[in-house]
């Protein structure tokens, strides 16, 4: 049996004692108010045990996380539907590049760069009844938590502040890759990326990509076929130009997001989150991928 308690109090005393912290992301301005000494991870196993240490319980911004999670809705509403409006190929380029997207007439690279999950986020908005609402009831639901909500001050922070993803709407939309209009999308785009979560509630959201698309209720909210997918996608755009070095150094399908939370699975093992808001150069917490690298070699376990 791995001695999984042991291992994350290793990552943690470790985590505590790392002078190189990365930054906190300052181009959102209320991101940049965290404190960058937090660390936090939790782990759940397939047989429902569950493991943390540091600050697990404290609630961040999850930021791209979410792209996960609006995909996986989206992808159940509409079926292979999706991959008519966006693509499933790596960009090796920044999460909120515009080059590819006007290279390649307004289809997104992927679901989980800015512009791919903001053609989802209009997915979604033709397709709910009361989008914002229905999607964040979706989290809650798989989580089994009510008590998920949005952060409506990081959500304003963003508006004043996301040139480049008002750019990228724009562009989606003269390509007519946008149904409905450019504020409504943005607007929910915004909203799913200020959800708050804590580490043990993004292990519970995301155990549904590791038990096979069944929730820890045992719901089924997938096909194994599907989730095949969301999990290759991850595995391959969850850290946009970094996904090779997440590959190469923890080698599981995994999600960032620039609140310095990651999230990653081991198929019918276990899912884990890492909250650390200090990111590196291409914007993936430093000391979850440091901490994620030191759990997959420690444990011997990961998809390679
Ligand atoms: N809301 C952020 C943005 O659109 C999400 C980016 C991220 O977490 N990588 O810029």
């Amino acid at each position: 049996m791995i001695d999984y308690q042991a291992i994350l109090n290793t990552i943690n005393s470790q985590a505590a004692t790392s002078s190189d912290r990365g930054d906190v992301a300052s181009y959102i301005p209320e991101l940049s108010k965290i404190d960058k000494n937090k660390f936090g991870i939790h782990l759940i196993n397939a047989e429902k045990l569950e493991f943390s240490s540091g600050d697990f319980q404290e609630v961040f911004s999850i930021q791209s996380i979410s792209k996960v999670l609006s995909l996986s809705l989206a992808f159940s509403l509409i079926g292979d539907e999706l991959w008519s409006r966006v693509d499933v190929e790596p960009s090796g380029d920044p999460f909120n590049h515009l080059s590819l997207l006007e290279l390649e007439n307004g289809i997104p690279r992927n679901p989980l760069i800015n512009a791919g999950a903001i053609v989802v986020a209009d997915v979604l908005l033709s397709n709910l009844k009361n989008p914002k609402e229905d999607f964040l009831n979706y989290v809650r639901k798989i989580t089994n938590d009510t008590s998920i909500n949005f952060d409506l001050t990081i959500t304003d922070s963003e508006k004043k502040t996301g040139f480049r993803n008002i750019a990228a709407a724009n562009l989606l939309k003269s390509y007519n890759n946008l149904q409905n209009d450019v504020d409504t999308v943005l607007d929910f785009y915004f909203h799913q990326c200020a959800i708050q979560m804590n580490c043990q509630q993004l292990t519970k959201a995301f155990f549904m990509f590791m038990n096979g698309g069944k929730c820890m209720q045992e719901q089924t909210y997938l096909t194994t076929s599907q989730i095949k997918r969301i999990n290759a996608l991850m595995l391959t755009c969850g850290f946009y130009d970094e996904a090779g070095e997440f590959a190469f150094e923890v080698g599981l399908p995994g999600k960032s997001g620039v609140g310095g939370g990651i999230v990653a699975l081991l198929p019918n093992k276990f899912c884990v989150a890492t909250w650390s808001p200090g990111l590196n150069k291409k914007g993936n917490s430093k000391l979850g991928m440091e901490a994620l690298e030191k759990l997959t070699t420690a444990t011997g376990q990961s998809i390679f």
